[in-house]
């Protein structure tokens, strides 16, 4: 009998062994996606090895049920990056690879496998003599119609449709010889994808852009591993550069991937990049259904697209011979996984799969990862800088000036808890009256709007999570921004019972309605999580504005990404000290590349751009890097900090979350894994265990356990340590959870 070994996305780190049955024998290989029965599921797991000298030792092996055949074999080359991945981010090896299958397809539905379609052709071997029935007569005459239109095959419903019968009359008549069934696999992606309007743009490059372009060529010419750190600031024309990196990987027969962090939020980058090369880009978002993403990997997988340009799962695309690797925005925090496993930073697998594969890869940015700055300046990236903008008919363009307001001094504002300033709102009006535009940025995070006891300062909760709940206006209700429970909003104080709830912190609506009110003649867009839940609707946003249908585009971070509006001549930061102070060691550098890069969305082009920027804490060393524009300055502001702590990229972090349903069991356990590790990893400075910053989450306690590990302690010996630990303490007790988040990124 033959066998076959196969990796599932469950956490357990060894292959299954299966039966191949007899009719599956030719189509079972290895890097197949293979259907099997576990327990009551089915799961989609990959081959990972197969023969007839596998051994059983005893076990009797359940047989597969189904093997994908319309998905071409997952290239060894992904495959064993998948291992890599499994073992440095501590998952299993069916769950790393599950990344690299097309997405929605663990457990696979109807809408995770290619869709076919039944087409109906004439057999050219028909008899000479009609069929007897009418029916089966007319469906002759009518494919002979067909035929010479040149319209054949035809979808099998199509016949049916014109001319009656059902599908047993069809059947019958390919018994009989007269016609012949195809099955054709149908392309759900296709169409829609964004338009491809073929443009050649035949900009000259600026002098900095010329040398960036020549080192890359040089490294792809070579075909050797290279990787460069293009830190250019915003609007300095790096995509340009990936443009035309690009366009040489393409025409020398190689391929390349395009991460970008959120597709959605950058339409116009994948526009340029879809006018450039046509449908030879295949685009990769999160809003495409099952089946399109099904279909578009499908179509990477089979060679029809020698460019991929999607989020972090891309950097997994079954791309062949892959020689160019573009990370765009590469210090992003979206670009590392949190849930589920495998927790993998998409740019260090970026980084390692082009180190495998002899390729180049670019990692872009205007505020560079303090980890990628780093590995540049020890000469493991090659830094190409761009450190102005595009120069304009000869002049050079200038980044914005900025004005600070100091919202402490602005007394009367303070007294009616409103947020724009009197400075500010001049100035939108003086937009307006100019007919350029302003983009408004309310940093989400730290100041969502909730609603306050301003008696006893008590603030509702979600009844499952330690955080506070979050208002919204248009359905009047709260809403946990974890958990997404909402609860009505309470008359009393949930404390002291005294009707005294008032509203503190902002949101983008409440801000909205200021704005509208102060200037009653605006045409405002909004654009945060509410106005964004719909499919296209960040597009139908972003179109608007770019057509000039609004003076304001006001929202959350989602405005400070990627965005080229020639007319937009102002910013307008409310709170610039939003989201510094949160716990976590990059809140800073968070901060800091949000001002950055919202700054650079305005006086993209011939007109000369203004920042006003909003803040309680002005002198704040951050929001003055920021106003500076002085990122040098804020590099090694902050490398001072992180050299002294021992925090990336002085060393590396580990975190080891517990969560469970008892507070004190979830504590003891994390108390016990410590010493466990502390035994181990006596070298390793470690914090906690203490509650994780969401203490309860979904009604579940959290403790974590934050490991430093020195440089000079490789990787694999924190791996060992902690497997080692597992094994000494024995599986967790029911329904308690570990998790392991190698190199963690955010704070959850
Ligand atoms: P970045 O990606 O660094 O923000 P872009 O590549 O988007 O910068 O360039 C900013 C703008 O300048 C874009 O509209 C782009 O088309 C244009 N641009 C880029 N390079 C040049 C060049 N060499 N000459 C003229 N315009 C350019
Ligand atoms: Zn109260
Ligand atoms: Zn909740």
């Amino acid at each position: 009998m033959n066998l076959a070994r196969i990796i599932l996305p469950l956490p357990v780190d060894r292959p299954y062994t299966y039966a191949v049955p007899e009719h599956f024998r030719h189509l079972v290989r290895v890097g197949r996606r293979v259907v099997v029965p576990f327990g009551k599921r089915k799961l989609a797991g990959v081959v990972v090895a197969e023969g007839a000298e596998l051994d059983l030792k005893g076990y009797e092996a359940k047989e597969i049920i189904d093997v994908d055949i319309e998905l071409t074999p997952m290239p060894q080359e992904v495959l064993k990056l998948t291992q890599w991945i499994a073992k440095y981010y501590m998952c299993s090896w069916g769950e790393a690879a599950r990344a690299a299958l097309p997405p929605g397809s663990a457990a696979p539905t109807a809408r995770s496998r290619a869709r076919t379609v039944t087409m109906v052709n004439l057999s050219p071997e028909a008899p000479s003599s009609p069929p007897t029935g009418n029916r089966q007569q007319a469906i002759i005459e009518q494919l002979k119609i067909w035929d010479a239109a040149e319209k054949l095959p035809v979808p099998q419903i199509h016949v049916l449709a014109e001319c009656g019968g059902t599908a047993a009359t069809l059947q019958r008549l390919e018994a009989l010889g007269y016609i012949e069934f195809e099955v054709e696999v149908v392309d759900r992606s296709e169409g829609i994808m964004p338009a491809a309007s073929l443009k050649d743009e035949s900009i000259e490059l600026h002098k900095e852009q010329t040398i960036a372009i020549d080192a890359i060529t040089k490294q792809l010419d070579e075909g050797k591993y290279g990787c460069f750190l293009l830190h250019g600031v915003t609007g300095s024309g790096k995509t340009e550069v990936y443009l035309r990196a690009l366009k040489h990987a393409r025409d020398s027969g190689k391929t390349g991937i395009v991460l970008v962090p959120e597709i959605s939020l950058t339409p116009q980058t994948v526009r340029r990049f879809r006018r450039r090369f046509g449908d030879d880009v295949a685009v990769l978002h999160s809003r495409m259904s099952l089946g399109e993403r099904y279909d578009a990997w499908r179509g990477i997988a089979v060679g029809r697209y020698p460019i991929v340009i999607g989020p972090r799962s891309a950097v997994l695309a079954p791309l062949k011979n892959p020689g160019l690797i573009i990370v765009d925005e590469e210090h992003e925090a979206s670009y590392k996984q949190y849930d589920p496993a495998p927790r993998y930073h998409a740019r260090d697998v970026a980084v390692v799969r082009a180190m495998n594969n002899g390729a180049t890869c670019i990692l872009g940015s205007a505020t560079p990862s303090l980890e990628s700055l780093t590995n540049a300046r020890d000469g493991k990236y090659q830094l190409l800088e761009m450190p102005e903008r595009v120069p304009i008919q000869g002049s050079p363009a200038t980044l914005p000036k900025v004005h600070i307001v100091d919202l402490r001094n602005e007394k009367e504002l303070n007294a009616r808890k409103e947020n724009l300033s009197k400075r500010l709102v001049e100035a939108i009006e003086e937009r307006i009256e100019k007919g350029e535009q302003a983009i408004l940025l309310l940093n989400r995070r730290g100041f969502s709007p909730v609603m306050e006891c301003s008696s006893c300062g008590w603030v509702p909760e979600c009844p499952d999570c330690s955080v506070s709940m979050v208002y919204h206006k248009p359905l009047h209700h709260l809403r946990c921004h974890y958990c997404g429970q909402t609860a009505r909003v309470p008359v009393t104080c949930g404390e002291c019972k005294l009707p005294t709830l008032e509203f503190a912190g902002t949101g983008t609506q409440r801000l909205e309605e200021e704005l509208q009110s102060k200037i009653p003649h605006i045409r405002q867009l909004r654009m945060d999580l509410d106005t964004t839940a719909g499919k296209g609707s960040h597009n139908t946003i972003l179109d608007q504005f770019g057509k000039g249908n609004a003076d304001v585009l006001l929202g959350t971070q989602m405005v400070a990404k990627g965005l080229d509006f020639d007319r937009v001549t102002l910013v307008g930061i409310i709170h610039a000290e939003a989201g510094l102070m949160l716990p976590d060691i990059r809140a800073e550098e968070r901060a800091f590349q949000l001002l950055t890069q919202v700054s650079g969305r305005s006086g993209r082009a011939e007109r000369a751009g203004e920042v006003i920027l909003q803040s309680r804490q002005p002198g704040h060393p951050i929001i003055q890097f920021a106003i500076r524009h002085d990122f040098a300055g804020f590099a090694a502001y902050a490398l001072e900090t992180r050299v002294a702590l021992g925090y990336p990229p002085a060393g590396r972090l580990v975190s080891i979350t517990f969560s469970g349903p008892d507070d004190d069991k979830t504590r003891d356990l994390a108390e016990k894994w410590r010493a466990c590790i502390d035994s181990r990893l006596p070298v390793v400075d470690r914090l906690g265990p203490s509650p994780a910053f969401v203490h309860k989450l979904k009604n579940r306690f959290r403790h974590q356990i934050l490991l430093k590990i020195p440089l000079h302690v490789p990787a694999s010996h924190v791996r060992t340590a902690i497997e080692a630990a597992g094994k000494a303490i024995g599986s967790l007790p029911h329904s308690y959870r570990l998790t392991v988040d190698i190199d963690p990124v955010g704070i959850v």
